[in-house]
């Protein structure tokens, strides 16, 4: 067996890792990332092979040799999702991701208190777990700043320190300053649906993308190539992490990726943990030893290698003295409806696939719930009809209209006909948080490694949830009927399972006894231990994950750095 010490290890150098790779290595600390996948360079985005990058999701964990496995409940048996919606190589998701990249609300940080002062505690449904977060939103906001400048976001500014700016998003919470750069261009779709929101009174915008709309620090500006979400950036205008901040790890002089470390186990004394342990290409056996350990592989990993790591201590998993950790998974529940036209093209395969114009009218507490029966919202955006938008994408993510086959000429005319004159009005519902949606470990399916699979058990359909989903499916066909559409039809919902934006499983509270990390996403248990992304968010919001993934994990490098370095020990 292989050892080698280090000050920091960090598992799985995506989205949130490479951040904290960058920021600590700066920072003068020796670092080594090890990361289960490869590291691409743009140069392998190219060609953008729709059949094995979309098709067959060449860049995502490769569903046979790294299952994850889902069920509806504690009584059904699970089977592996045929899809899994995270990264497989130094990027993580933010090589293939859609880039849209949402500061969260204020409220979304203190959604159970919100709750209460504006409708009482019988609002919240008394079997979900709903939390506040145990830091606001103002204190995150120059780690959003940061986040924004270093990775490269393009968008407007819709609330300057309490200014509202036409043309924004208005609903935002105040921020300091602009986005480092212009929003995206705007294609037939959002031109539609800007006019058919304003029409309706409400508040349109160009969605905020992690994609530069211009040259940026050495990079080149979009080229609308339509092949984005699912594939690498073939220019690297996609400020995914490989090629934002893990150039700065390099420049650091003391960072080191170790890929094909497929990490297994974290190590512990008691008291502290040691390092990690994992199977490297060669199948051989290695441990780096570090004074600081940082598990940022996903919420599936995060709780996973912490099961995996239980001692005499803590014999329900490592840290997990609270009994919380595996429990809380939140997903996005989408909606779609079609908008088809006859008399026009709209083209929408063009540019960036994922939400490209958005209004937040609906979604947070922006709006009036009084009666409703429900709590909290959606973003509502327009979009493709599946995570990408060229032929492959469409055909296999756009169910025609009641009446119209899904085979034959008949299905062949259809899409030869609205492929170019369609768009999708979208919507991601925010769940609610419950203890009974948990990961634990499969006891029938193993990984590559011989590993237990994580084993997700969870559905979304609650109460409050069927009739958030219903309420905002009312509003998309609304927007889309207000395009001028010539037809327009609802997408069946999808059965219970876990959808898009997965979070939850070590959850960040203030009090121990009820939550995995404090709000520096440090062990409550174990010092050195950090556990970082969206598996430490008490509550999910409306809004895609990422860009408070990666704020959260500069937050904590601060924290690391200005606090811990300085006198190690628990920093709340
Ligand atoms: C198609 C698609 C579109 C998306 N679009 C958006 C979007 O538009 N906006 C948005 O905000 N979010 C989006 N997401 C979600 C986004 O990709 C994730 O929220 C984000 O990447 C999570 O960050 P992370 O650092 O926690 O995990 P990742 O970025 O997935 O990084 C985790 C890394 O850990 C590695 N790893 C895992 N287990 C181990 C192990 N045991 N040992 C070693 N390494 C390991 C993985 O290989 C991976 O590289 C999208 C996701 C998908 C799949
Ligand atoms: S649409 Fe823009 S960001 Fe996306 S892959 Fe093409 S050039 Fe890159």
């Amino acid at each position: 067996m292989a050892i080698e010490k280090t000050d920091v290890v960090i598992v799985g150098v995506g989205a949130a890792g490479a951040v904290l790779a960058a920021e600590l290595s700066k920072a003068g600390m020796k670092v080594i990332g090890l990361e289960r996948g490869p590291r691409l360079t743009t140069a392998d985005f190219r060609p953008h092979d729709e059949l094995r990058f979309f098709q067959r999701q060449d860049l995502r964990p490769n569903v046979k040799r790294q299952p994850v496995t889902w069920r509806p409940n504690a009584k059904a048996r699970a089977v592996p999702l045929r899809n899994l919606s995270y990264g497989n190589g130094a990027g993580g998701g933010t090589i293939h991701y859609g880039a849209v990249s949402w500061r969260f609300h204020a409220d979304d940080f203190r959604a159970r208190s919100a709750t209460i002062e504006r409708y009482g505690a019988a609002a919240i449904p008394e079997d979900s777990s709903l939390a506040d977060w145990p830091l606001s939103h103002a204190e995150l906001e120059p780690f959003y700043e940061r986040a924004e400048y270093e990775i490269g976001v393009s968008g407007k500014a819709g609330n300057l320190d309490g200014r509202k700016v036409e043309g924004g998003n208005v609903f935002e919470a105040p921020r300091k300053r602009d986005y480092p750069l212009p929003p995206l261009q705007t294609d037939q779709s959002g031109v539609l649906f800007d006019e058919a929101a304003r029409k309706l009174g409400l508040h349109p915008f160009s969605a905020p993308h992690a994609i530069i709309s211009q040259d940026y620090r050495g990079r080149t500006g979009c080229t609308y190539c339509g092949f984005c979400q699912a594939f690498g950036c073939h220019v690297g205008a996609k400020s995914s992490t490989l090629v934002s901040v893990l150039p700065q790890a390099d420049a650091s002089g003391n960072f080191r990726l170790i890929t094909g470390a497929m990490c297994y186990r974290v190590n512990s004394d008691g008291a502290r943990a040691t390092g990690i342990s994992y199977y490297g290409l060669d199948n051989s056996d290695n441990t780096i030893e570090a004074e600081i350990v940082i598990l940022s592989p996903f919420i599936y990993d995060n709780t996973r290698l912490l099961l995996l790591s239980r001692t005499d201590k803590f014999p329900n998993g490592l840290a997990n003295s609270s009994g919380q950790l595996g429990k809380h998974i939140m997903a996005h529940i989408g909606a779609k409806v079609y908008a088809a036209f006859d008399s026009r093209y709209v083209n929408n395969y063009m540019g960036p696939n994922a939400q490209k114009h958005a209004l937040d009218d609906f979604n947070a507490d922006n709006y009036d719930h009084g009666g409703l029966g429900f709590i909290r919202g959606s973003q509502v955006a327009v979009a493709t009809a599946n995570t990408e938008g060229g032929p492959i994408g469409t055909a296999m993510g756009m169910e025609p209209p009641h009446g119209t086959p899904r085979w034959g000429a008949a299905y062949r005319d259809f899409m030869a006909r609205y492929f170019a004159r369609h768009a999708v009005v979208i919507s991601e519902t925010e769940n609610l948080p419950y203890a009974d949606h948990t990961i634990d470990l499969d006891p029938d399916v193993r990984d590559a490694w011989g590993l237990p699979a994580p084993r997700i058990t969870y559905d979304w359909r609650r109460p409050n949830e069927i009739k958030g989903v219903a309420f905002i499916q009312d509003k998309l066909e609304g927007v889309a009927r207000a395009m001028g559409a010539t037809h327009v039809w609802r997408a069946p919902l999808s059965g219970g399972g876990p959808g898009p934006h997965t979070q939850g499983g070590t959850r960040m509270g203030s009090d121990p006894k009820t939550s995995v990390v404090n709000r520096y996403s440090q062990s409550w248990d174990i010092p050195n231990l950090f556990i970082v992304g969206s598996s430490t968010h008490p509550s999910m919001s409306g809004f895609n994950p990422t860009l408070t993934i990666q704020a959260v994990a500069y937050w904590t490098a601060d924290a690391i750095v200005n606090k811990y370095k300085k006198s190690p020990g628990p920093l709340v």
